[in-house]
């Protein structure tokens, strides 16, 4: 059985606003997606590490991507909804992996993503039945809005996660769960509308997605921190 990393990176990221999309805005003097792939690329336990690109995608061949050698695979099979570039790299991954295989699919936003979050999660999952996902116990009060921009009601936050990448799921029920499911935001959601419970791992706030403009100088502290 082996593991591999599976990071759609074919969004347009329109909430950051600009017309490049987020993952080559410059984080710290790098596209932001180069510090992802480094980090999944230096995990030794995945196998390899496929990057979706739209096929529209003009940038990519912009950078020299040589570092990683035959590790990162590219495929420029991105679709329209984040759940189909998922869907589609499965799908052409299935020349390399067999259904039993564990995939890591891993937001190409998410530059804050470190070998110990990916090792930790692997290991929390170990050979679960289902798979799972990293996330954080939501800490602040949970508001649902009216139509106006007021507070309609207060959500109980008990038992309440924030769902994080990698979600680790086999290759073929994954796929499989995709296909029968395709209008969700996560990959856990299609393998919930299965019947199935993914397994929540307790990860931390450094592995934020960024979404907004405030968010890329967010992960740039965090990055620096670290270095
Ligand atoms: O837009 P959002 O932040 O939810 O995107 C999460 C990830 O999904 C990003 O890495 C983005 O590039 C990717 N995505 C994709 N194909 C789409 C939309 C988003 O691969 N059509």
């Amino acid at each position: 059985m082996s593991y591999y990393a599976l990071v759609p990176a074919a969004g347009s990221g329109a909430r950051m606003g600009g017309a490049q999309p987020k993952q080559y805005l410059s984080l710290l003097g790098q596209p932001l997606i180069r510090h992802t792939l480094r980090t999944l690329c230096a995990v030794p336990t995945l196998e390899a590490v496929f990057v979706v690109l739209s096929r529209e995608d003009a940038e990519w061949d912009r950078y020299d991507w040589s570092e990683f050698g035959d590790r990162l695979v590219t495929l420029r099979c991105g679709g329209e909804t984040r759940a189909e570039s998922v869907c589609n790299g499965l799908r052409a991954m299935q020349e390399w992996a067999f259904p039993d295989d564990w995939v890591l699919v891993h937001d190409a936003a998410r530059a804050c993503l470190t070998p110990a979050h990916v090792a930790a999660l692997i290991a929390a999952v170990g050979d679960d039945e289902v798979g799972g996902i990293l996330a954080v116990p939501v800490a602040d009060t949970l508001k649902r809005a009216d139509g106006t921009q007021r507070i309609d009601a207060t959500v109980p936050r008990d038992q309440l996660w924030q769902a994080q990448t990698p979600q680790m799921f086999r290759h073929g029920p994954l796929l499989d769960a995709l296909q029968r499911c395709p209008a969700v935001t996560d990959e856990a959601s299609a393998i919930e509308a299965q019947g199935l419970h993914p397994r929540l791992v307790q990860g931390d706030i450094t592995n934020l997605k960024v979404t907004w403009p405030l968010d890329l100088q967010l992960a740039g502290w965090i990055l620096e921190q670290r270095s």
